[in-house]
């Protein structure tokens, strides 16, 4: 028997949320993870970064040699005097620790410690010698080549913020700081589902009228880049028993669930009622394409995305809203995301009152931005995001846009291959 449910056919859906709205929504449900725990440095990379850091130290710690050369005073260095008495050497690991007289200078190597009487090093090609004299035509300059304590980093300085995610070059710093362990939030459980019918397991033949399951394998790549622990939930079938006995079971164990597919008003589309019966329903409805059927709400403690069943609807979606629900999650400031102006290089249909994201192919020549779509947009295409370097985002009060107008790209990185183009 058929089901009776809420109109989703008419696209300019006046209950419809606008995207800010639902984000605002979902931001404003969900509050960051209190558990943190120490990890090991090189285990740090990617995670969330509990407490700020300080630094107990000067980086450098002491006063060193930025060249190979020669460590002297600028003072000593005058009409009359044009030469220097070399008495020692100071290699990085091995200072020079007897004081330094005047007229007198030390060897030093890169990264030696310059002694406290010097205030200058002159570069080791500048120099001539002859014994232990050493002599140079060039000028000299207080404070060259040498690189004083704190420069980089000063102690007490705070030099990674809560909420930061670790990259590599924070390691780097971390470890230039002498700091092995790192104080992180602990990882959340994200669990996922596909619903339907039709899908079939990749390692299974394919029969007409079926589709391969693939949802689930792009969710745990898009996955894979959060410090999160990943929760493979397999595939239910379109019946409201299956769909409630695995949602309360994926529910139980994880911080968020992603289901896709069966979010819209078909007659096999059941999520919306489960998470109805078992929770809680903020929203089902963004005016966004791809991705207009969207359910968020919750399950107990756990927060719910109900996405739609389209792949390209499933990254979009996933880009737009859970990226931000995780990053809420996870005690992480929001995404700053980059956005360019560039210039149509084809028209584009639209229709009013939603905003849309279209799979574009951003390029640059002599020194102007360009863009055009990346092939058919449907929301089953997904090798249109294959093919794209980013999204061009078209305003809910935009309608069909011309060739030559100006438009706002979302570019995905800043050194995809078609920037040469
Ligand atoms: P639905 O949202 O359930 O109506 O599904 C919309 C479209 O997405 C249909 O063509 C489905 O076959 C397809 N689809 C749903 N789930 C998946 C999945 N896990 N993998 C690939 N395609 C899917
Ligand atoms: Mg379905």
């Amino acid at each position: 028997m058929k089901k009776m449910k809420d109109n989703c056919f008419n696209e300019f859906d006046p209950n419809a949320m606008s995207v800010e709205a639902a984000l605002e929504n979902i931001l404003k449900s969900i509050s960051s993870i209190k558990t943190s725990e120490y990890v090991d440095l090189k285990s740090a990379f990617g995670r969330i970064l509990s407490k700020n850091i300080k630094s107990k130290i000067n980086v450098p710690n002491y006063k060193n040699s930025a060249m190979d050369g020669y460590a002297v005073n600028v003072g000593d260095f005058n009409e009359k005097n044009k030469t220097y008495d070399c008495i020692g050497e100071s290699f990085a690991g091995n200072p020079f620790l007897k004081p330094v007289k005047k007229n007198q200078a030390i060897k030093v190597m890169t990264g030696g410690m310059v002694p406290s009487g010097c205030n200058a090093v002159i570069m080791k090609e500048l120099i001539t010698q002859k014994g232990r004299v050493i002599s140079t035509k060039s000028r000299i300059i207080k404070d060259q080549n040498i690189r004083f304590p704190g420069e980089d980093i000063k102690k007490n300085e705070i030099v990674l913020k809560a909420g930061k995610e670790i990259d590599e070059i924070d390691i780097g710093i971390l470890a230039s700081l002498g700091i092995d362990r790192v104080f992180v939030k602990k990882k959340p459980k994200i669990g996922f589902v596909s619903t339907g019918d039709e899908l079939v397991s990749i390692k299974k033949p394919i029969k007409i009228s079926q589709v391969y399951d693939s949802n689930r394998y792009l969710l745990h790549g898009l996955l894979k880049k959060y410090p999160v622990e990943i929760k493979d939930y397999g595939v239910v079938k379109d019946k409201i028993k299956s769909i409630e006995k695995k949602f309360v079971e994926a529910s139980l164990n994880c911080d968020v669930l992603i289901t896709t597919g069966g979010v819209s008003v078909g007659d096999a589309d059941y999520v919306k009622e489960v998470l109805e019966k078992l929770g809680k329903v903020n929203f089902w409805k963004i005016a966004v394409k791809p991705g207009r059927p969207l359910a968020y709400g919750k399950i107990k403690k756990c927060i719910f995305f109900g996405l739609p069943g389209n792949p390209v609807s499933v990254v979009v979606t996933f880009n737009l809203f859970v990226n931000a629900a995780l990053n809420k999650l996870m005690g992480k400031g929001q995404d700053h995301v980059l956005s360019l102006e560039a210039e149509l290089l084809m028209s584009i249909k639209k229709r009013k009152g939603r905003k849309e994201y279209k799979r574009g192919i951003l390029l640059s020549k002599n020194n102007k931005l360009y863009v055009r779509k990346s092939g058919l947009q449907g929301s089953n295409i997904l090798s249109s995001v294959k093919d794209a370097n980013c999204y061009i985002e078209l305003g809910e009060n935009m309608r069909e846009v011309p060739k030559g107008a100006k438009v706002k790209v979302l570019p995905f990185t800043l050194t995809s291959e078609h920037y040469e183009q």
